[in-house]
């Protein structure tokens, strides 16, 4: 295979249930080693996608390529067996009656004996299990469980891995943990891999690239600073991060009037003087400085230890928020002076 060869190439896939269209035009593609993550809130077609890329749904337009060969096309759909791929889904699904090393086993039944005991043993390594080899899956905890699901799903080396929110049962501890570790684990096989989740802090922390779907339709496909920091869409900007929208007017060139003040600096601004503007104001982006010329009333505030997040009421009415150090320590009613980071906003025309 080519270097140049994606692992995974989905090209504008579609895929309709009755009515009801889950894919629409989607496509993105990976190269081998990357790790993937699709977010987008519940319903926006995040699994079904998954499963169209394992083989389990059929779709109506577009196609799929795995390290460069066809696996799906409207008339056309490679058995999941088929594919080379392995998968790990939320409800941990192991085998009930088979213990860990069993369980992990079962997927590379067809190999020898020896290569399979091998092979299991890594694997249980290599998921930090050596110690549960022999036990049943309702003897281990949520976060066994999944790595063992997880090593089950490795054992075949697959050259593809889908998960499935394989996160969302645990305590977001040890979620935090194992997502850490599993990025670890995934880079040192060198596994392409493509999860889907609805948290994005679980995104950040995973992914090489980020897919936000909303409504089966693929918003922006790109790392996770060009997601944050240059959201292609008021859908991903308004879900990915926090962040409140402020209406604007451009009043000339690099030059915003909004209820933050008169906004200039170095904005690339999508429309002409006299337009109207929706400004993505990010916590972070407000500095709390005494005495600004801006000044905005403290409408409620949430202590986080290091800063405290002060929303905000502006002079027009409109809200913001404001990331401050919790050395300054402003009451609810009390006017604070605010200074906009004008250089990081990100203009959207109306
Ligand atoms: P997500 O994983 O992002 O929460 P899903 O892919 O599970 O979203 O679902 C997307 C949409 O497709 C939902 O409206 C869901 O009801 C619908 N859907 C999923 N699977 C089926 C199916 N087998 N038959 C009919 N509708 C389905
Ligand atoms: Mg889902």
């Amino acid at each position: 295979m080519q270097e140049t060869v994606p692992l995974l190439q989905v090209e504008q896939v579609c895929k309709s249930f009755g009515t009801n269209q889950v894919a629409s035009e989607v496509s993105f593609s990976m190269t081998k080693g990357e790790i993937g993550c699709l977010l987008g809130p519940s319903g926006c077609g995040k699994t079904t996608l998954l499963r169209v890329i394992a083989g389990f749904e059929a779709i109506d337009k577009g196609q799929v390529q795995i390290a460069g060969k066809i696996v799906s096309a409207p008339n056309l759909s490679v058995p999941p067996e088929k594919r080379s791929i392995g998968m790990v889904f939320q409800d941990y699904a192991l085998f009930p009656h088979l213990t860990a090393i069993q369980n992990i086993a079962f997927g590379i039944r067809s190999k020898s004996v020896r290569l399979r005991k091998e092979k299991v043993k890594t694997m249980l390594e290599l998921v930090g299990m050596a110690d549960a080899a022999n036990k049943y899956p309702h003897e281990l905890s949520g976060g066994q469980q999944q790595r063992v699901a997880l090593a089950r799903a490795l054992a075949p080396e697959p050259e593809l891995l889908l998960l499935d929110e394989p996160f969302s049962n645990l305590d977001s501890l040890l979620r935090d943990r194992l997502t850490v570790e599993v990025r670890d684990i995934l880079k040192e096989l060198g596994i392409t891999a493509l999860m889907v989740t609805h948290n994005q802090h679980e995104a950040f922390s995973v992914a090489d690239k980020i897919g936000v779907l909303f409504y089966g339709t693929m918003q922006q496909w790109g790392n996770a600073y060009d997601v944050y920091h240059r959201p292609a869409s008021l859908e991903v900007a308004t879900f990915v991060g926090d962040g409140v929208l402020v209406t604007g007017r451009v009043t000339g060139p690099g030059q915003i009037e909004s209820g933050l003040g008169l906004l200039k600096g170095n904005l690339s601004l999508p429309c002409e003087s006299g337009c109207e503007v929706d400004l993505l104001v990010r916590p972070e982006d407000v500095l709390h400085v005494e005495n600004a010329q801006v000044q905005a009333k403290v409408v409620h505030k949430s202590f986080r230890g290091p800063n405290i997040l002060y929303q905000l009421e502006l002079s027009s009415g409109e809200q913001c928020q404001a990331l401050v150090s919790s050395h300054h320590n402003h009451t609810i009613g009390e006017y604070i002076g605010i200074f906009p980071e004008v250089d990081n906003l990100v203009v959207f025309p109306r």
